[in-house]
């Protein structure tokens, strides 16, 4: 009898600790699952589908930062305005660009308009519109072009050659404050080549839009976006003849200063924001219809326009004298507000 109740006491034991030795199995299970969960869902997040489980072989590729227009996003690898400078030293220099153009600050320089600018016009070679994922770009065959400039604020002596033109949306440089909803920028280069580590090298002339008529000289861009060809990065389209004498002539109004590439990104030899460009911004805005602003902006699908960065005591030339004008920006037809919400979009703040 003692016998057989010990056995019982034993069995309920055994049982306790099995249903125990469960439970706690179950319990351990659920938490790997919840955990495995957890890493699954934030691996979709921030890593390509099928890359979690080679950390070994992706680290390097894990570690790539990518540039781009909004506030930076360590865990993303993402770095924005605010740290290309941290990334890529040059991004930090004395005489970055864009600016704030103020008409009332600006020097008029007569002679400026004693050497105007002087451009030659010709056919573009080349009719292909690339979205390189920052920016749609049309670009010159590479050579001599026949579309030139010199005069002007550019370096004396000095002539450059058309290489390419692309968009920003909203404007990076902002006239008396006024941020424009586009910027159209010409990029042309020393045709001596491209070795000169200062504002010989590169000539850009930045044209600033707001909204208003539809512009004919820029349909055959926009035709091209309507049709969805450039929407993915490293698209391509052929467009027809975009003439550059519809935007730029020597009569413009202007101002000029020594300033630098807007983007990081190049390499070693050419690298991102270096400072290797005289600057010609056109002091009034050119009109483009809602329509054709938004094919411009939706191409690249976020703003691609850096912040203005400081002075830092450097001149900035206009070739309008004041008196005759009533300040540069006046003649610009007023300017675009700028909307803070939109600029800080992207700016996470805490609460
Ligand atoms: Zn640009």
């Amino acid at each position: 009898m003692r016998a057989s109740l010990c056995v019982l006491l034993l069995a309920v034991l055994l049982a306790v600790l099995l249903s125990l030795a469960a439970a706690s199995t179950q319990s351990f299970t659920a938490r790997v699952r919840k955990a495995h969960g957890h890493v699954s869902n934030e691996a979709e997040r921030y890593w390509p589908p099928g890359h979690l489980f080679h950390s070994a072989v992706d680290a390097p590729a894990e570690s790539v930062k990518h540039w781009g227009y909004e506030f930076t996003n360590h865990e993303e690898n993402f770095y924005g305005p605010d740290s290309w400078a941290e990334y890529e030293p040059q991004c930090g220099g004395q005489k970055q660009t864009p600016i704030d153009l103020v008409s009332s600050a600006a020097q008029y320089d007569c002679a400026l308009n004693s050497s105007p600018l002087q451009f030659t016009f010709a056919e573009l070679r080349g009719n292909t519109l690339v979205n390189n994922g920052h920016a749609v770009q049309l670009n010159e065959q590479p050579g001599a072009s026949q579309n030139r400039v010199v005069g002007g604020g550019l370096p004396a002596g000095v002539t450059y050659q058309f290489v390419q033109c692309h968009f920003h949306t909203a404007s990076e440089h902002t006239l008396n404050g006024g941020l424009g909803a586009a910027e159209l920028h010409f990029v042309y280069g020393n045709t001596a080549g491209y070795a000169f580590p200062d504002a010989r090298e590169l000539a850009v002339f930045g044209v600033l839009f707001k909204t208003g008529r539809e512009n004919a000289a820029l349909k055959p861009l926009t035709d091209a976006l309507a049709t969805g060809a450039l929407n993915t990065v490293n698209s391509a389209t052929t467009i027809a003849s975009f003439n550059i004498s519809s935007f730029l002539s020597a009569s413009a109004s202007y101002f000029t200063y020594a300033g630098s590439l807007t983007t990081p990104g190049g390499t070693t030899a050419a690298p991102g924001c270096r400072e290797t460009v005289t600057w010609h911004v056109l002091s009034e805005y050119q009109e483009a219809s809602a329509a054709q602003l938004e094919l411009l902006h939706k191409a690249i699908g976020e703003n691609t326009n850096r912040p203005v960065q400081p002075l830092n005591g450097r001149k900035v030339r206009t070739n309008v004298m004041p008196a005759t004008t009533g300040g540069v920006g006046a003649a610009a037809g007023g300017s675009v507000n700028i909307n803070f919400a939109n600029m800080f979009a992207g700016l996470k703040v805490a609460a």
